[in-house]
């Protein structure tokens, strides 16, 4: 087990708060409490482009802009942006005639492109590039001819995108149970690839059962599940083994944010919950907790997170130690059909993703 007692408080800044913190009582418990912050945690290369080019598609060509899906997984994104003048649709019908449509991160099916086409709409594509990645994985593995066998959740916009890229050579697997009733061709001409933002053990797990039923099968060429995913999950490893309790900011429809719950569950959490904002922590969640330890998905705004380290503040865990375990400065640059229109803007986020 790591002992982290050690390890220096980090200053915090002053958080940006929207409400007063305080009410959660400041109970007294067998230990010195503290907040272990896990690092990295939230935002993501291809979240901070999909949300920086909603904000320049909108200061670029004004409102409206329309954005298919929810552009990122987090409730509180979706309405900030909304505030400024995005509106979301589910599908391309929704959209007027020549208006400019953003694509989410998540990426979108060839069907979803030509819809859009067909209907005049100008689009900007932010699948994240990592996404796109494991698309043009199963365009390749297609065409030649070999059935891909994609891990990943039922339903989930991302999934949907891939497997839309080669519907005839798509099979979904949704865990590793699921490998015991899988029916295929060939099972000589068998590849898998995953949704980016899975559990890194279940899916080694669910490809371990894969292999032992189709000795054969292809590895894709590199890591579908991307780095921030795997960096976070590492993280809340390393912080679920000393704590009593893990929070995770993020949304209930957010694949990686729920995974980090179950990771944290997984590495010795002796209890661990998700919320969207600081005022969903409940009291008795804090009951008799020493350590605390909090995290964020991959499309949390760091300003949540603060917001909860203020709550907790409030309740007696103050100390705040940051539990790094690797650092991340990736970036994208924007959507290409952005960065046509922004050419010769003096705006230093024009050509990059990188928010202030
Ligand atoms: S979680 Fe990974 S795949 Fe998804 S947007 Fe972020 S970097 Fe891209």
């Amino acid at each position: 087990m790591t002992d982290l007692r050690d390890a220096p408080a980090i200053g915090l800044g002053m958080p940006r708060l929207r409400r007063i913190a305080g009410r959660l009582a400041d109970l007294p418990v067998a230990g010195e409490k503290r907040v272990l912050l896990a690092a990295p945690r939230g935002y993501c290369a291809g979240v901070d482009r999909a949300v920086v080019a909603v904000e320049k598609a909108l200061e670029h060509y004004g409102a409206p802009v329309y954005v298919r899906k929810q552009i990122v997984h987090n409730v509180h994104v979706v309405d900030q942006l909304e505030a400024q003048g995005a509106v979301f649709v589910e599908e391309v019908d929704e959209v007027p005639s020549g208006a400019h449509i953003v694509f989410s991160a998540h990426g979108v099916s060839p069907a979803v492109v030509d819809a859009a086409a067909d209907r005049g709409l100008l689009a900007i594509d932010a699948t994240c590039p990592l996404v796109t990645k494991v698309h043009r994985e199963a365009v390749r593995f297609a065409r030649d001819d070999y059935e891909i066998l994609l891990i990943g959740h039922e339903g989930h916009e991302e999934v949907e995108g891939t497997a839309g890229e080669a519907p005839d050579h798509v099979t979904l697997v949704t865990s590793p149970e699921a490998v015991d009733d899988l029916v295929v061709a060939d099972p000589d001409k068998v590849v898998w690839l995953s949704q980016t933002t899975l559990s890194v053990d279940e899916t080694m797990e669910t490809v371990r059962r894969l292999r032992e039923r189709f000795p054969k099968l292809q590895d894709p060429p590199s890591d579908d599940i991307c780095y921030a995913t795997q960096n976070r999950q590492v993280a809340i490893k390393k912080v679920a083994q000393d704590a009593d309790l893990v929070i995770v900011v993020g949304s209930a429809n957010s694949s990686n944010s729920v995974r980090l719950v179950e990771v944290a569950l997984e590495y010795g959490a002796k209890a661990a919950y998700r919320v969207d904002y600081a005022h969903e922590i409940q009291q008795a969640w804090l009951d008799g907790v020493v350590t605390v330890g909090v995290t964020s998905g991959a499309s949390v705004p760091e300003v949540l997170v603060d917001e909860v380290l203020e709550e907790l503040s409030g309740a007696g865990y103050g100390a705040v130690q940051e539990v790094k375990t690797a650092e991340e400065d990736l970036m994208f640059s924007l959507p290409k059909e952005l960065r046509k229109d922004l050419a010769g803007t003096t705006d230093p986020r024009a050509l990059g993703g990188r928010r202030p």
